[in-house]
């Protein structure tokens, strides 16, 4: 049975790899109740209140260990505790949680099945990105539109406060012609880095102007106070995210243009009645763009 939650493909009850349950999550988690009652590396035994001694005996503090798998879990203040040691290192909840201090409810929801806020919310993220990758693709700030819209054309998304930036020198052209060729990998959405650190960050880079980029299902439009730059989306010939900015290569031009500053709007990502307000990041973006193309072909 593959997992729902990290795709892996196992036998039984929970997953092997991240510990969620197999089962399409049908087993509840008690309303009631204190998290020690079901150990959440094992799933068998309560955990016990133990004292644990360190240097030599001469401190001790108050742990909560399982006398079943040896899983121990130490108090980090308020109502938050630290998986800090199991005995099987190749449990799937050690490798998924191991040092991690999540608080008293989340420990009981992974007991049965379920997972920490913080994965819930990646796992989320992950998802609705496919989403709007797909063809799904949410309206952002539309109603403040100035963009001219063509016959069949709408706006999809407004982003204000965006600068314009290009290399002071035209570097050699990659990925010629041929339509966009955009990949997003799994997981690259946690991973991408500032514009400010990015790798080639010896090439000069100069300010060109400042203000809106509007996304419609057509094109992108940059409207600043000197320069407008219409790229139609089907011109767009490579495309490289940061957190706070979207590279553009396009058919045509040699250099390459940053739009830097697009993650101070937010949107709101829905799934499953959970919502999350994440930035606009350079893989957002490049998720709209698309699910745009995707959608007119
Ligand atoms: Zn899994
Ligand atoms: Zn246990």
């Amino acid at each position: 049975m593959r997992c729902s939650v990290c795709g892996f493909e196992n036998e039984g009850r929970y997953c092997n790899n991240c510990g969620a349950l197999l089962t399409g999550g049908t087993e509840a988690v008690p309303a009631t109740g204190s998290w020690l009652e079901r150990c959440p590396v094992c799933r068998t035994r309560p955990l016990e209140e133990t004292v644990s001694r360190r240097f030599l005996g001469l401190t001790s503090r108050q742990v909560y260990a399982c006398p079943g798998c040896g899983a121990t879990f130490t108090p980090e203040g308020g109502e938050a505790f630290r998986l800090s040691k199991a005995a099987d290192q190749s449990n799937p909840i050690w490798k998924t949680y191991g040092n991690q201090t999540l608080t008293g409810g989340e420990w009981r929801r992974i007991a049965h099945g379920g997972v920490s806020d913080a994965r819930q919310r990646a796992l989320d993220i992950e998802y609705a990105l496919g989403e709007i990758q797909k063809g799904s693709v949410p309206e952002l700030r539309v109603e403040a539109n100035a963009v001219l819209l063509k016959r069949g054309e709408r706006a999809v998304a407004v982003i204000p406060g965006v600068t314009l930036k290009e290399p002071r020198s035209v570097r050699k052209t990659y990925g010629g012609g041929g339509g966009p060729s955009i990949r997003i990998a799994k997981g690259v959405y946690f991973r991408t880095g500032g514009f400010a650190s990015r790798s080639e960050s010896h090439e000069e880079i100069r300010e060109i102007d400042s203000g809106t980029l509007t996304l419609t299902n057509r094109r992108m439009v940059f409207t600043g106070a000197k320069r407008t730059v219409n790229v139609p989306l089907g011109k767009i010939v490579g495309m490289e995210p940061y957190r706070d900015a979207i590279a553009i290569n396009r058919d045509g031009k040699q250099r390459t243009e940053y739009y830097t500053g697009i993650d101070t709007t937010r949107l709101t990502l829905g799934v499953a009645g959970r919502t999350h307000v994440v930035p606009l990041s350079g893989v957002v973006f490049m998720c709209m763009v698309q699910g745009l193309l995707n959608r007119e072909e």
